[in-house]
């Protein structure tokens, strides 16, 4: 490696890999337990100048989440920030409205709200995360450096200088939470028998502002979010605590109603004539901004083990990069850290990293391909489903499930948002509820009968039944 400027070498220098979401969460959580951390980060200060990003402007903030930044002791700063969102608004072609609570009535939800997830803009959140790690002076952030290699023997990390310089760091533990194309983790993938798979979803999406009213309000319901399924694609609309919506197209790039056939703001406006034309009105702007945009791509990515031996951690997108459907990719990345930082607190001291990282990945990786599957699924759901009579009824029943037999049923979407159990044990009883739900719709009358006991004492036999011969 060229020019070498060596940090000292300290007790335990960490040294973490991408000052993102799970990056900077990671660093305070590294200094809150007395470590002394250095974040290496491609791009500039995000705390200085717009963020570049290319990504989701804003993104929907639930349990999982909460966990980490109250581990953190920053919950309350983040919850300052954020906007509370209750439920699910459908706008169906003709223009008629569904509500879909997220919470279970009468579920206690945090912060004194109901139960709900939060909008939460990730520039925002990302210089307060910054910010709190910072405010630590064993924490050091070093913006505008890129990691172009990892000597894992030796344990150097080659990095780029903003002056474009090669320098080497040496380090004791090395976090990688440098997103969907990791440069630590693309050094694993030239280790004996370390598993790494990439796919792109054949869906890509592109975001749009609507900007409040002349008087600075919002244009539509604020407590929700709103989505417009059309089978095939959809929109979405997330508010912004500052009165704007961010909407989101999510479509297939190739076919008749796809992202390839809407290069030209013309054929964006009457896409959006024909199949939104209650949104239209609401973005005056939509050519101008449809023109500026991008249009982005979704990447998948699953690999094993989440570890290099006692000194390599992966981390958030690092390790498993998921498509965006259940709004857990960022939660998930959280709860890593909040999962990893319980597993060192079970160990006696000294911190036993060997021990601990096999923990990690044995405790994380099942629960990040679960959650991967569910997100896949949930894009279904999402634009196939949610206009669907027959789907609102079956939420209507596991409501009324949820309600009579608390703690028994839970409804997968809850199990995912809404509490910590494993995403493969939600996964796991998701499949078995849909079995059960599926001969409870095919009951005769079951559009009069919903609520009536018979049709919960059979949901909830079948479950004991199912539970019983799992
Ligand atoms: C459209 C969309 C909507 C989403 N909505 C939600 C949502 O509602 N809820 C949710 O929970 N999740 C959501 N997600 C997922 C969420 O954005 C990610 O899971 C989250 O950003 C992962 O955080 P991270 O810190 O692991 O990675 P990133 O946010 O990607 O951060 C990685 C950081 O590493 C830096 N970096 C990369 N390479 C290098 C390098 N070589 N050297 C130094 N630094 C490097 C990058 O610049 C970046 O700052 C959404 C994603 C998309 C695409």
């Amino acid at each position: 490696m060229a020019e070498a400027s060596r940090v000292a070498q300290r007790p335990e220098h960490m040294v973490v890999i991408g000052a993102g979401l799970v990056g900077s969460l990671w660093a305070l959580m590294l200094a809150q337990r007395d470590h002394h951390v250095d974040v290496y980060e491609r791009r500039p200060d995000p705390r200085i100048g717009p963020v570049k990003g290319g990504r989701s402007i804003n993104l929907a903030l639930s349990d999982r989440g909460w966990r980490a930044l109250e581990k953190a002791g920053i919950a309350k700063a983040v919850r300052n920030i954020s906007l509370p969102i209750e439920g699910r608004l459908m706008h169906a072609p003709d223009g008629a409205l569904t509500f879909q609570r997220y919470g279970l009535p009468d579920a206690p939800g945090l912060h004194g709200d109901p139960q709900c997830i939060y909008s939460v803009s990730r520039a925002n959140l990302n210089r307060l995360l910054v910010e709190a790690a910072e405010a630590h002076d064993r924490v050091q952030f070093h913006f505008g450096h890129k990691c172009t290699g990892v000597d894992l023997a030796h344990k150097n990390l080659e990095l780029q200088s903003p002056e474009k310089k090669v320098i080497t760091v040496a380090y004791d533990r090395l976090f990688g939470t440098d997103g969907a194309f990791s440069a630590v983790r693309d050094r694993l993938t030239r280790t004996d028998r370390f598993d790494f798979e990439q796919r792109y979803l054949e869906h890509g999406y592109k975001e749009v502002a609507m900007q409040p009213d002349a008087l600075g309000a919002f244009k539509m319901q604020k407590d929700a979010l709103h989505i417009w399924p059309r089978g095939e694609f959809m929109l979405m609309a997330l508010p912004n605590p500052d009165g704007t919506f961010t909407c989101t197209l999510f479509a297939p790039y190739a076919g008749a109603n796809g992202l390839d056939a809407l290069q030209d703001p013309s054929q964006a406006l009457a896409y959006f004539e024909r199949n939104f034309p209650d949104v239209l009105p609401l973005i005056p702007d939509l050519t101008t901004q449809w023109a500026t945009n991008p249009v982005s791509s979704l990447v998948m990515t699953r690999c094993f083990p989440w570890h290099h031996s006692d000194s390599v951690c992966l981390m958030g997108d690092a390790a498993h990069a998921i498509v965006p459907f259940y709004g857990q990719g960022m939660n998930s990345g959280m709860e890593d850290c909040s999962v990893l930082s319980e597993l060192l607190d079970a160990m006696e001291s000294p911190e036993d990293w060997d021990r601990t990282l096999a923990s990690y990945t044995a405790a994380r990786k099942p629960a990040g391909d679960a959650i991967l599957e569910l997100a896949l699924r949930n894009y279904v759901e999402m634009r196939d489903k949610t206009g669907d009579p027959q789907f609102l009824l079956q939420k209507r029943i596991e409501a009324k499930l949820a309600k009579t037999y608390p703690g028994r049923w839970l409804p997968l979407y809850s199990q995912v948002t809404f509490s910590q159990t494993p995403y493969q044990e939600a996964l796991a009883a998701g499949q078995i509820q849909d079995r059960i739900m599926a001969d409870i719709l095919a009951m005769p009358n079951i559009q009069e009968n919903w609520d009536s006991e018979e049709v919960a004492e059979t949901a909830i036999r079948a479950l004991e039944q199912s539970q019983v011969f799992a």
